[in-house]
């Protein structure tokens, strides 16, 4: 059997095998019709596929190495901060004393857990220049819809219910109009100027006091640090707005400036990007959200507080929007940002910041002469390049991310920012050597050639993947629930 025609789980199954040896019964057999009510029983037990553990553990072996991941291979996928995962975090987390804890146990008996959380919200307190840091938040579009809450919450209880509308500049993360419609507010969209950054005159145009928030990424989704900070926060500000702040990839700019000092009054983090924790598949994240003091009555309770020299959980929040998660968060997860932000220390996220920023210009410069460059000034963590002058050629930036599969690597973002044509994002971080770079840049490069010289190449790609094109949107629409064997 060739690597290409691996057989699927059910398709290797043989009746009997199986993976797992359990110790005899020793308490009186019960059949699940006794203990389920009726109605909730299976007529006919599932056709679950019967292996050894032998089989079951190459299989996902197989599988896995099929699969792209951040340890397998560089992964430069723009506004997703994809990096290392260091392995101390995992050491870390596994320790007795984190991993086999219970979030119902009293208080008393998990000061340290606790202890930790709190000293990792101080930290993120310091790092975002914020009043006040709640850990619930799931992931950063749950904790960009607890922000909006919150402002929300804060405009109501000052009797001001017109407040309607949030603005997002056209070149957000697409979870920013997506949490603001989903908190009950309008979007109004604001363009972006020539640069690159928010147009200030069509930001004054749409602003007024049914405005409840700007939602602001800095830098933005183009890698461009909005220079243009202190004027927005006057205008929103000036109509009694407040000011978002998506930090998902804050390692642009962390330890260089802080969003709370720009005049900002929420902001998140995803601690699942900029703060290490294992990224992507769906999960754990971590969305801390940050405020300033006149936003704190609103935040999800219980928050952790310190009180008589005891770590404990403050429910008497009369103001409160209330709980948003089970529990206190992605406890896991909180364990590897904590481990990573005392084992980089203060200098060490300065220096992860300025290798983030240098990583990404030393790619953009010298990949400009091979692929269009739509906004030539420095960028921050990430930069776009529009594959343009290749579409002459007739091959699109689709092709170029699959060719990019040949070589190994995870294509960047692609198609978004909607306002570059043909856009590639893309987001080295700053755990990447620049022998990793500069193999990258030296892929690209051959592409931008075979685009010229034999663009079937780059139109016909993969080539070297178990499977070709896939549908993009079927398998989203229509997901395989169930296998059916071929009768
Ligand atoms: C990833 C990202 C988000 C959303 O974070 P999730 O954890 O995926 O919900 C929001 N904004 C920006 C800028 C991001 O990069």
């Amino acid at each position: 059997m060739s690597k290409k025609d691996q057989k699927l789980i059910f398709e290797m199954s043989q009746p009997g095998r199986i993976g797992y040896s359990l110790p005899e019964l020793d308490v009186p057999r019960k059949d699940a019709a006794e203990l389920l009510p009726d109605g909730y029983v299976r007529e006919e037990a599932p056709e679950l596929p019967e292996v050894s553990e032998l089989d079951i553990m190459r299989h996902y072996t197989a599988l896995s190495k099929r699969n792209h991941g951040v340890d397998s291979g560089f992964y430069p996928l723009g506004s997703c901060t994809m990096k290392y995962n260091p392995k101390i975090n995992e050491d870390i987390a596994r320790l007795d004393g984190l991993a086999h804890i219970h979030p119902l146990q009293q208080e008393e008996t998990v000061q340290g857990a606790l202890e930790l959380m709190y000293d990792l919200q101080e930290h993120l307190k310091e790092i975002t220049g914020m009043d006040e840091v709640t850990l619930q938040p799931a992931a950063g579009a749950h904790g960009e819809w607890t922000g909006l809450m919150m402002i929300r919450a804060f405009h109501e209880a000052n009797g001001d219910f017109n407040r309607t509308k949030v603005i997002v500049p056209d070149s957000a993360h697409g979870t920013n109009p997506a949490s603001a419609a989903v908190a009950g507010f309008e979007t109004v969209t604001v363009k972006s100027g020539e640069d690159g950054l928010v147009d200030l005159e069509d930001l004054k145009r749409v602003v007024d006091e049914t405005t409840a928030a700007l939602m602001l990424t800095n830098p933005n989704t183009l890698g461009l640090f909005e220079e243009n900070i202190l004027e927005m926060a006057e205008i929103i500000h000036g109509v009694g707005g407040k000011l978002y702040y998506d930090g998902a990839n804050l390692n642009a700019v962390m330890s260089k400036a802080r969003p709370g000092d720009m005049g900002f009054d929420v902001v998140h983090l995803n601690l699942h990007k900029t703060f290490t924790g294992p990224h992507g598949g769906g999960g754990p994240g971590s969305g801390p959200v940050g405020v300033k003091a006149d936003l704190m009555p609103f935040l999800p309770k219980p928050v952790l507080v310190k009180k008589d020299g005891m770590y404990q959980f403050d429910n008497e929040r009369p103001q409160s929007i209330g709980r948003v998660k089970p529990f206190y968060g992605n406890f896991g997860i909180n364990v590897r940002a904590y481990t990573y932000i005392r084992s980089m220390g203060p200098d060490g996220l300065k220096a992860v910041t300025e290798y983030a920023v240098l990583n990404a210009n030393y790619m953009m410069r010298r990949l400009a002469p091979y692929f269009d460059l739509p906004y030539n000034r420095h960028s921050k963590h990430e930069f776009v390049l529009s594959g343009r002058r290749q579409k002459k050629l007739g091959v699109r930036t689709l092709d170029i991310a699959k060719r990019l599969l040949d070589f190994g690597y995870h294509p960047p973002t692609i198609y978004f920012p909607l306002n570059v044509e043909e856009c590639m994002m893309i987001e080295p971080t700053e755990t990447e050597s620049k022998e990793t770079l500069d193999a990258f840049i030296e892929a690209m490069i051959q592409i931008a050639k075979e685009a010229e010289e034999t663009p079937e190449v780059v139109q016909e790609a993969p080539h070297t993947t178990v499977i070709g094109r896939l549908d993009e949107t079927l398998a989203a629409r229509k997901p395989v629930l169930r296998y059916e064997k071929e009768q």
